[in-house]
């Protein structure tokens, strides 16, 4: 089976096993795990902040990270396709009590112009103030696009005096895209959080990153969540590892993407864009084909390729360090004649 729904699918292999199972270990809940603690420490550095706070999922490091910056009945302005408002169960609302709204672009992209006309000043005692915008870089639903206009946005909010939230599942795959560091697009934002389970392929956690006040509320929040963890080292040892061996090779799965990408537009003309793969992700809209979603990933399970769908029409194909060149070459040689028969 070659499995190329996520980038979360991935399997820790030996040298990450190793690393784990080799870990010093100790009670996080009392801050006595040194592997936490140092890959807390590390990401806050890579990423230019204070301190970082090890989550077990990337919409627990947002959650945290955004209620860190929006009080309650407080406004954040996001993406319409954003994960924060599509794909956290209304967290933000049901935890937090923030209200959202939103400006739609194509590719999940910052539109400036939008931005400027949704943000809500303080007026007083009568309207939802915005508390700070969110970001995701690269965005998910937008296939895995870098954000353009992320440097723009940042100046704006800092000439306005509000935060930003840059929700960075997949920030690891913007700055090799790009040539950034992360730290480039992270210190730019209040409170960032980064996935080691995505393309990093740890097998579970993220990591929240912010000024050293923000992280403590954060650190009390999880626990008051239950979400507090105790040997969680174990944990971190696989996200230490990744980093050290996992990030520049990223750039294999944006190629495999581009690789996948050319073969579908081949096949089905309109399909998708290959220059406008980005990284690891692409989205093929079927239309063009007269095929269903559905009848395409049906069709490609048959033949051992599972792929998945965004929407009714759109297809969703996601490179990753367990799929060789090999592999997303085949699955993309299926795709293409599952299309044109
Ligand atoms: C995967 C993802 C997250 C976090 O997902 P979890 O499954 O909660 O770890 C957050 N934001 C984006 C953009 C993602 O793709």
């Amino acid at each position: 089976m070659i499995d190329l729904r996520s980038d979360t699918v991935t399997r820790p292999a030996a040298g990450m096993l190793a690393a784990m199972t080799s870990a010093p270990l100790g009670d996080d809940v009392y801050g006595e795990d040194p592997t936490v603690n140092r890959l807390e420490e590390t990401v806050a550095g890579l990423l230019g902040h204070e301190a970082g706070l090890f989550t077990v999922t990337g919409s627990l490091a947002n959650v945290l990270g955004v209620q860190g910056l929006v009080p309650r009945g407080g406004e954040l302005i996001s993406e319409a396709s954003a994960h924060v408002v599509r794909a956290e169960l209304g967290a933000h609302a049901a935890v937090s009590g923030i209200t959202t709204r939103t400006w739609s672009a194509p590719a999940g992209q910052i539109d400036l112009e939008q931005i400027r006309a949704l943000i809500a000043p303080d007026l007083g005692p009568y309207f939802v103030r915005t508390s700070a915008v969110s970001v995701e870089n690269t965005h998910n639903f937008g296939g895995g696009a870098v954000q353009h206009g992320f440097d723009a946005l940042a100046d704006e909010l800092d000439a306005r005096g509000i935060p930003l939230h840059l929700d960075g599942a997949r920030l690891w795959n913007a700055a090799v895209a790009t040539g950034r560091t992360p730290a480039s697009y992270a210190s730019r934002a209040a409170a960032a959080g980064v996935c080691l389970s995505k393309g990093l392929g740890a097998p579970i956690g993220s990591v929240l990153v912010g000024s050293a006040e923000l992280i403590r509320e954060a650190r009390v929040w999880r626990k008051r969540l239950g979400a507090g963890w105790r040997q969680a080292g174990l944990l971190a040892a696989a996200g230490l590892y990744a980093l050290d061996h996992h990030i520049d090779r990223l750039a294999d799965d944006h190629a495999n993407a581009r690789l996948i990408a050319g073969l579908l537009a081949d096949a089905a003309p309109g399909s998708v864009k290959p220059d406008q793969v980005d990284t690891n992700i692409v989205v093929a809209d079927l239309s063009v084909t007269g095929k269903s979603v559905a009848e395409v990933v049906t069709a490609a399970k048959e033949q051992n390729v599972l792929v998945g769908g965004v929407g009714a029409t759109q297809l969703r194909i996601v490179t990753h360090l367990d799929a060789s060149t090999t592999d997303c070459k085949h699955a993309a040689e299926t795709l293409a004649r599952i299309l044109t028969t």
